[in-house]
């Protein structure tokens, strides 16, 4: 058959002839009820194999700050691997690139490199076990931090948190060891007396306090004011490390990340995603303080490709793009708030309610069963939430010309290349979708 006739439900059924389940993340299987293969991306725009045009509001999962194949990161990129990318020795874009993300993180003197937000995560953990001499690791409800064995807990969506506690720690995925979970406890997001009766009753057990410093991975849910101030305080009193896995908002909300936006420092920061441009890389950081037994070579972290050149060069493009560029952060709101409204004018016909809520250029988005008085909690948020005619309304969208998770609480990601035409274009679809729906 004619490659290029082919449907992507075809295409789909070769691919999960030999790639089980037809996708090589777990994370994506949920994520194509309507078969969705790629052939190239540009911009904001999926181009699939059937030459559809697509307006992509997920982005890769975040990295693609600067739309798909950014003419600054590709060139950088295929100048580099002309170089060679990967000798596992150091290479003067060590001290560029670890200098750009010093430069630009409060929090962050120095860092190590690694191939993915699980790695850097793992690896931030186990220095924080290790400085501290202790193992508690508190975490928050509905907060994704890889899919390692002490931190894949379930959470996200109603069915899995039915019949649990905000407070139970229920593995994520069946083939863990239950026991791995034992030093994780886990307390409902935005819950200052959760964490408080926590600190009192177990604070001198507690090696690190993890969280996304906004709920990006359940329902884009800002901090309360004041929350993280008194993570800081609490983790400071009892001599735990408090890391803010900014996997999704460093360099995204804002240049140094969420630390930056809410004036708040952690010990440790976890990177990844608009750091690489589309490139697989992350890294941890923090004060030479808090990277100590890393710098001494007592504390663990390796990785054959961590740090290779390329993901080096990627970093260096990136971030040295960002810091020309003033009034980037400016834009990517502007571009939030006019996507926001956008969305909000589309859904001013929906007789049923809907729960919009931004940060910069995180959206979430959810169709709701009933409405929400207040969109600070995520057991409130998910409850309200009608996943199946979500996801109905996804599938008819992507029919429509537009893509977006289908889960309803994984966020929608913007970037510069939204720009206002396409959004027009994109709520064109979304209005189309939603009459279909009814
Ligand atoms: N932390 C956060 C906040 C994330 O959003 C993700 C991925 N979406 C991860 C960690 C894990 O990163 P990776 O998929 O690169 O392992």
């Amino acid at each position: 058959m004619d490659a290029k006739r082919r449907t992507n439900a075809d295409c789909l059924e070769d691919i999960k002839e030999v790639i089980a389940g037809g996708v090589s993340s777990s994370m994506r299987a949920a994520a194509v009820p309507v078969p969705l293969v790629v052939r190239r991306a540009e911009g904001c725009l999926i181009r699939d194999v059937e030459e559809g045009e697509i307006v992509d509001f997920n982005m890769g999962y975040g990295p693609n700050l600067f739309g798909y194949a950014d003419p600054d990161v590709a060139g950088a990129l295929a100048d580099q691997f002309t170089r060679g990318h990967m000798t596992g020795l150091p290479h003067e874009l060590d001290a560029e690139a670890g200098a750009l993300v010093a430069e630009l993180v409060p929090g962050v003197e120095q860092i190590r490199f690694a191939n993915s937000g699980t790695e850097a995560v793992t690896s931030a953990l186990r220095l924080a076990r290790a400085t501290t001499g202790r193992s508690l690791v508190v975490t928050f409800e509905g907060h994704y931090h890889g899919w390692s064995e002490t931190v894949l807990r379930a959470g996200k969506t109603t069915l899995q948190i039915q019949g649990t506690r905000p407070t139970d720690v229920v593995p994520g995925a069946p083939g863990m060891i239950p026991e791995a979970l034992a030093h994780t406890a886990q307390l409902p997001w935005n819950d200052a007396e959760a964490v408080e009766e926590l600190f009192a009753r177990d604070g001198d057990r507690i090696a690190a306090v993890i969280l996304e410093p906004v709920l990006v991975n359940a329902g884009v849910i800002p901090p309360l004011p004041g929350f993280l101030q008194l993570l800081r305080d609490l983790t400071a009193r009892s001599g735990a490390m408090l890391i803010f896995d900014e996997v999704i908002t460093g360099f995204r909300v804002a240049r140094g990340g969420a630390q930056e936006l809410y004036g708040v420092e952690p010990d440790l920061t976890v990177l990844s995603k608009v750091m690489g441009g589309g490139f697989p890389v992350a890294a941890f950081g923090g004060r030479k303080t808090a990277m100590r037994m890393l710098a001494t070579n007592e504390a663990h972290h390796a990785g054959v490709y961590a740090g290779n050149h390329a993901a080096l060069r990627a970093v260096v493009t990136v971030l040295t793009k960002i810091r020309a560029l003033p009034g980037l952060y400016d834009e990517l709101e502007a571009i939030g708030a006019g996507a926001e409204d956008a969305v909000r004018e589309v859904f001013a016909v929906e007789k049923r309610p809907v729960h919009i809520s931004r940060v910069g250029s995180l959206m979430g988005v959810a169709l709701l069963r009933k409405p929400l008085e207040k969109g600070d909690s995520l057991r409130d948020l998910a409850e309200a939430v009608d996943f199946s005619r979500h996801r109905r309304f996804q599938a008819l969208a992507q029919r429509e010309g537009v893509y977006f998770h289908p889960n309803a609480l994984e966020p929608w990601f913007l970037s510069t290349a939204h720009t206002g035409d396409i959004l027009d274009k994109a709520a064109g679809a979304l209005r189309r979708a939603l009459t279909e729906l009814g």
